[in-house]
Order: C-alpha cells, then sequence, then structure tokens
C-alpha cells in the first residue's frame, strides 16, 4: 500500500513525522507537506502560479516540500508518485472539531484525496491545552493512531474520515461532527504603533453535544467521524422539490 503523507503545519512539524512513523507499519510512506505553516487555509489550490517540488532531509523518509497548500501538495504529491491508495494528514498541533473542519488545511489535505479518488483520513491532537510554548511529545498518543488506523483500514467504504485524539486516550468512539455552534470570534486590539487591528480567533463551546466529535474528546475518547464530499441536504432537496417541481413547471 502507497500512503501519503501531508499536513497543513509544515514539512518541519513534529507531528508530521510521528504519524509517517506510525504509517510505516501499514505500507510504503511518502512525505509530501507545504514549506511554510498552511494553518486554516482549507480547501484552497494555486492556480495562478506555477508550484515547486523539492526533496527534503528527513531522516528515514522520503520527503518533498511544495510552496503551497495542503491541497496542492496532496495533487502534486499522488500524481508524482503515482497509485496512492491512501493520504494521511497530520498530526496536526491542535484538534480539529464540529466546524473547524471548514476551515481546516489538515482535513482538507484528506478531504482533497477523496476528490481525487483516494482514501484520506486526517489526525489532530489538542496541542495548545497541554503544552503551549514547548515542544509536544507525541509518543503517547502514537500506539492510539495506530488503533485508529487499523480499525478504519478495516473499513473500506470509509473513504474520508476526521480523527482527533484527546490529551490522554482511555477508548474511541464514532462520533458526528458538532454543529450547532460556532466557536469562531473576531477580537479588536491595537498594534506597538497604536494601530486598529483584528485577530480571528476561537471561544470555548459550553455546551456538548453527546455523540459528537467535542464531546468524545471532551470525555478522553479518540474520536472518528466519518464524513462526505457530498454537502447536499437531501431531506431540504426532497422538501423543496415537493414544494415547488421545476421540473414541471
Ligand atoms: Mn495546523
Amino acid at each position: 500500500m502507497r500512503i501519503l503523507i501531508s499536513n497543513d503545519d509544515g514539512i518541519y512539524s513534529p507531528g508530521l513525522v510521528a504519524l509517517a512513523t506510525v504509517a510505516m507499519r501499514f505500507g510504503d510512506v511518502r512525505i509530501v507537506a507545504p514549506d511554510v505553516e498552511q494553518s486554516s487555509m482549507s480547501q484552497a489550490i494555486t492556480s495562478s502560479r506555477p508550484l515547486l517540488y523539492r526533496r527534503t532531509k528527513i531522516p528515514g523518509f522520503e520527503a518533498y516540500r511544495v510552496n503551497g497548500t495542503p491541497s496542492d501538495c496532496v495533487g502534486l504529491g499522488a500524481f508524482d508518485w503515482g497509485n496512492v491508495d491512501l493520504v494521511l494528514s497530520g498530526i496536526n498541533l491542535g484538534s480539529n472539531l464540529g466546524n473547524a473542519i471548514w476551515h481546516s488545511g489538515t482535513l482538507a489535505a484528506a478531504k482533497q484525496a477523496a476528490l481525487l479518488g483516494l482514501r484520506g483520513i486526517a489526525f489532530s491532537f489538542p496541542v495548545e491545552e497541554s503544552n503551549p510554548d514547548g515542544e509536544t511529545d507525541f509518543a503517547p498518543i502514537m500506539p492510539w493512531v495506530e488503533k485508529a488506523l487499523v480499525l478504519l483500514l478495516a473499513h473500506t467504504d470509509l473513504r474520508l474520515v476526521n480523527v482527533n485524539l484527546p490529551l490522554n486516550p482511555q477508548g474511541m468512539r464514532w462520533t458526528r461532527q458538532s454543529c450547532r455552534e460556532y466557536d469562531g470570534r473576531v477580537v479588536k486590539g491595537k498594534d506597538p504603533m497604536g494601530r486598529t487591528n483584528y485577530w480571528y480567533t476561537v471561544a470555548p463551546i459550553r455546551e456538548i453535544d453527546e455523540g459528537t466529535d467535542r464531546w468524545a474528546v471532551s470525555e478522553g475518547f479518540v474520536s472518528l467521524t466519518p464524513l462526505r464530499v457530498d454537502l447536499t441536504d437531501d431531506g431540504l432537496l426532497a422538501e423543496a422539490t415537493a414544494r415547488h417541481a421545476l421540473a414541471a413547471s
């Protein structure tokens, strides 16, 4: 099995090597990642300039860096290597829960795999809470990344999955995306010259619905959320069609 590893934190992220190290037990691994951090870039692709695909030294791995987005990396990586079966993204330095899925570059790499007809799995870890300024130790969660991969790869119909790990996993749970609340917030501030500026940040969500990704991680479980590329709301489509049958008008 050919496994392409990417992320949105950049080619030198410790989470990337942690994920590639686990992935080696499942098949042939190649790393293709952005040359600088691309967090919150979502599914952007670079279409207005050419991209570079440069060999990079990461001990123990064949690795390449791209001056583009996570989606660019998956596209170029799959094109250059060929016959890729699986794309793994992460391990992201920070959770990707609920509506963060819309912004996440980590998820976008897995989604790009799904668009290309490949399997994509994204891994995220709440590093800010555990150690905001230091080097993250991925060793304690690497056995859980392996357990999640064993389970997910056995289900061949799971083509796109969002995996979030808690600080100290106690088990795994199938979950749905928590959508009821959005945590994106704008904060107004001043720069050192006294000019007004703005920061996009997140606010804590208090109400946590049972069965969601946010709930699982808050309870100490590894959250496994199967996703799909088709955003169509089937219920509303049926209702709208019944209310106003356009084909007959
Ligand atoms: Mn990131």
